[in-house]
């Protein structure tokens, strides 16, 4: 059997000067409207408690279009400035489901620097991709100069374009295009525990080290990032120290990325039922440590591209309720632990098994999410009766949430 899904193709282009100057501009225009959304609903909820929704917003920017200080916005294609409503929606509404923080303002430095192009606003012709506002007619546009690392699917037509360009100066092109997925059958059943000192642990034993050079990469990075703090503010030293982090940083990325991608395709096709934490409020506390921004960045990325693989292959990815006590259970009796302190990495329960303590969380974890399965599962959890330490198989329904709860 084969099902189709829409799968997103990325590769890195060299834009000719004429157009890096378009896609800066389109990038600068992007933001600026999304900021100003961010704070026409700001206002609008914290002033009159009234809610703005996208069409209130894209109605704001045929205004904004006509005044005088913002008649750039005419100068780049429309359809980027539309979208950048419509993902300014998503993060309110992630927001209002509890998934997200109140989305934030994009600043000029740090944002991410894209700007996406749904079907009216680029041309796609024998391999060929050229973008709204390059030239007029689009025709006469030169395409871009584009690096295909892997091919496109057989007749793969884009349905929606994203050009970005990372801290590195580095462009990237997004296609988003339908693609034929095999379906196959899995047996097997995984629990993952997250750590620091292994990226990942598996209820099977496995231990998933981060990939090789990361720590080096980090020395370099802490180092590149020690010399920019040094640096005056605007000297063009600052600028070179500046693309020294950026480049280092991204190839903890690309690298990051690479061995995510191999490692979650391997668990979706060996198994049916994949059970990972909800670690969503850990990630959002700020924390000044790079191993854990990196880390909790790694389990991000690794949550998202199982999330988009286990719905792609039909296998069930179930996720465990954030105060499961995952590492103060005894996997072989359930027995809890009052105090399991972070720098205990093996323990005996009184029932004499001696455990590796990431190993059996993950063993926890994917017992925690057999048994909400079974269950039925999508029972929220009552939070006073999670933390009181009932035996496990009295509270099991109780404690942890099924299913898929992003989109
Ligand atoms: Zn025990």
């Amino acid at each position: 059997m084969t099902r189709i899904v829409k799968r997103a193709f990325k590769y890195r282009f060299h834009p000719t000067d004429a157009q890096a100057a378009e896609l800066s501009r389109t990038f600068g225009c992007v933001r600026k409207v999304y900021n100003l959304a961010l704070q026409a609903r700001t206002e609008a909820w914290t002033l009159r408690q009234e809610r703005v929704n996208y069409n209130a917003t894209s109605a704001l920017l045929t205004r904004w279009k006509k005044t005088e200080d913002l008649t750039f916005l005419n100068d780049v294609s429309s359809v980027p400035l539309q979208q950048a409503l419509r993902h300014l929606q998503v993060a309110f509404t992630n927001f209002f489901a509890k998934r997200a923080k109140y989305p934030a303002f994009k600043s000029k430095k740090r944002s991410r620097r894209s700007a996406e192009y749904s079907s009216s606003a680029f041309r796609w012709r024998d391999g060929r991709l050229t973008l709204a506002k390059m030239a007029e007619p689009l025709d006469m546009a030169e395409p871009l100069d584009i690096v295909w690392s892997r091919p496109l699917p057989d007749g793969a037509t884009p349905s929606t374009v994203t050009v970005s360009q990372d801290a590195a100066g580095r462009w990237f092109v997004s296609l988003l295009c339908d693609d034929v997925i095999e379906q196959t059958q899995a047996t097997g059943a995984v629990g993952i525990d997250a750590g620091l000192e292994h990226l990942l642990t598996l209820s099977t034993g496995e231990k998933i080290t981060n990939p090789r050079h990361e720590r080096a990469d980090r020395e370099r990075l802490a180092k590149a990032q020690r010399n920019l703090a040094k640096k005056a503010k605007d000297s063009k030293n600052r600028e070179k120290a500046r693309l020294k982090v950026a480049r280092v940083h991204a190839r903890i990325t690309d690298r990051r990325h690479d061995h995510l991608h191999k490692l979650t395709t391997r668990l979706v096709r060996e198994n049916q039922t994949i059970v990972i934490e909800d670690l969503t409020v850990r990630t959002m506390v700020t924390n000044h440590s790079l191993a854990r921004a990196i880390s909790d960045a790694a389990w991000r990325q690794f949550r998202t591209l199982l999330e988009y693989k286990a719905g792609w292959h039909g296998r069930n990815l179930v996720v465990v309720d954030r105060w499961f006590p995952s590492s103060k259970l005894c996997s072989a009796c359930g027995a809890r632990t009052e105090r399991m302190p972070l720098n205990v990495r093996s323990w005996t329960c009184r029932c004499g098994t001696t455990h590796d303590r990431d190993v059996n969380a993950a063993r926890n974890i994917l017992a925690e999410g057999l048994s909400v399965t079974a269950c039925g599962g999508g029972v929220r959890p009552q939070r006073a009766n999670v933390r009181t330490g009932l035996s496990p198989a009295k509270q099991e329904t109780q404690r942890a949430t099924a299913g898929i709860p992003r989109r």
